[in-house]
């Protein structure tokens, strides 16, 4: 802890942390010193993480990356966070040691950690690129080993994206695995925390310690616990020494490898592909038909569902309220001018327009029934496959400011990960290679509701 908390500050001009804690975080880790001495220690006990600043904490700030939380306290932990480092109510979790929050998009929105309200983060393998987003402060801590591992949270590839830019692995579980119970709502349908960090393996440990049901959140997997870490290990039927995933049928969908899918991505990813192939998995072609459609279904719906999240946020309870204003509605509205940044304006109204009357049948309704189809594809898909592989986005990391005032250009590049999220389904992004620039590219595996341990196998042997 004393080392990366040095680490930390170092490495400051990198952006990733919003709050250090450095004094807690000593006591914590003195707790966890206690705690091993004692004979109690789990695994994780004692190491270091940090926080996605979306998940709600007690003893520290919480902004979600907007000036409308500046200066907020929670008065409770997320369930993620306490049962990851024990929480203020005194459930002493697996014992690991938070030193602090990591910067993020604004209410998550965002694919480049472009939109935080507390300034950009650096991608550690070329400070003049984005770390991807949203959980870009997640991504960057961990790429330049200020911390073994981070939390994040993957609405529309907001795990995965980020991990695949900076060169980690991170893993989006199937929606309802891990707790939204204190974690800042975004698209409440699509929202899953994961963690980030350097191997399958320690995601296996990660996500073990974090998921599970949790009767405060009403879309909570009614399931026992899972040792995810096991799973990883358990070896396949007819699998040997050196072809461990000897059987495996890996899906790739014609949809992710389009023409325009830039060359030092599509070379990176084919070559982790033949690199499964050694390791015994079959390749096997399959469709996905509606992919290009994710990105509209999805940029009707998220916003729609963030446009009636974010009405909570209107100066009254907590948060920023206008200094100056004459009547209620002047508060609220100068409170929400002021305190949402340009992209959360705009994801407000795209979401209230297309839920308004008149409009609804037109576009919710519309990307509802895609929604369903574009779920039924993958399941169409898995009676052939039993993983699906791609890349995770079309390009590697792009220079700090490139996509101009352009909100669109960054939408169209979520293309490869929104499919998995309007499905609920886990993804996962592994480090592949390299591509322009010596930046890293990441594999997308895809599984079936609940195979984590299927992913997160294959993602072990491959690494
Ligand atoms: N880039 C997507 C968006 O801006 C996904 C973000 C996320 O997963 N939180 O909405």
């Amino acid at each position: 802890t004393t080392h990366l908390l040095g680490r930390v500050a170092a490495h400051a001009s990198l952006g990733s942390f919003l709050h250090v804690d450095a004094e807690r975080a000593l006591a914590q880790a003195r707790g966890a010193d206690e705690r091993r001495a004692r004979g109690d220690a789990q695994v994780l006990t004692g190491v270091p993480i940090a926080h996605k600043d979306v998940f709600v904490t007690a003893d520290a700030p919480t902004t979600a990356g907007s000036k409308m939380l500046a200066g907020y306290r929670s008065p409770f932990d997320a369930t993620v966070v306490a049962r990851l480092c024990g929480g203020a109510d005194g459930v002493a979790g697996a014992g690991m040691v938070s030193l602090g929050k990591l910067n993020c998009d604004e209410f998550a929105m965002g694919s480049a950690n472009e939109n935080s309200a507390y300034g950009v983060v650096r991608n550690p393998w070329d400070t003049q690129r984005v770390p991807g987003g949203s959980s870009g402060g997640s991504a960057a801590a961990v790429a330049a080993r200020l911390l073994p591992a981070a939390t994040g949270t993957d609405t529309g590839g907001s795990i995965r994206q980020p991990a695949s830019f900076s060169g980690v692995t991170g893993i989006k579980p199937t929606y309802g695995v891990c707790s939204r119970y204190g974690m800042i709502a975004f698209a409440s349908s699509l929202d899953q925390a994961g963690p980030l960090a350097r191997s399958a393996e320690d995601c296996a440990l990660l996500l073990s310690a974090m998921s599970g049901f949790d009767p405060r959140d009403a879309t909570s997997a009614e399931r026992p616990p899972q040792d995810f870490h096991a799973q990883m290990r358990q070896g396949r039927e007819g699998a040997t020494a050196g072809r461990p995933l000897q059987g495996l049928r890996i899906g790739l969908p014609r949809e992710f490898f389009p023409a325009a899918l830039a060359a030092d991505v599509d070379g990176a990813v084919r070559a982790a592909l033949a690199g499964l192939e050694q390791l015994g998995a079959t390749l096997v072609d399959v469709s996905l038909p509606r992919t290009e459609l994710s990105i509209p279904v999805y940029y009707i719906i998220a916003p729609a569902e963030a446009s009636s999240n974010l009405s909570r946020f209107d100066g009254v309870k907590f948060g920023h309220r206008a200094q100056q204003y004459t009547d209620l509605l002047d508060m609220y509205k100068k409170t929400r001018a002021e305190g949402f940044g340009t992209e959360v304006q705009r994801r407000i109204m795209i979401g209230t327009y297309v839920l308004s009357h008149g409009y609804y049948d037109a576009y919710y309704l519309q990307a509802q029934k895609l929604r369903r189809m574009i779920a039924d594809d993958f399941q169409a898909c898995f009676r052939q496959c039993d993983v699906i592989a791609g890349p995770v986005a079309p390009s590697v990391a792009w220079r700090l400011g490139e996509q101009g005032d352009d909100p669109v250009k960054a939408y169209l590049a979520d293309i490869f990960t929104l499919p998995a999220s309007l499905a609920g389904l886990p993804g996962m992004s592994v480090p592949a290679g390299f591509g322009e620039g010596g930046m890293p590219v990441g594999l997308q595996l895809i599984g079936n509701y609940f195979a984590e341990g299927t992913l997160l196998h294959a993602a072990h042997a491959f690494q």
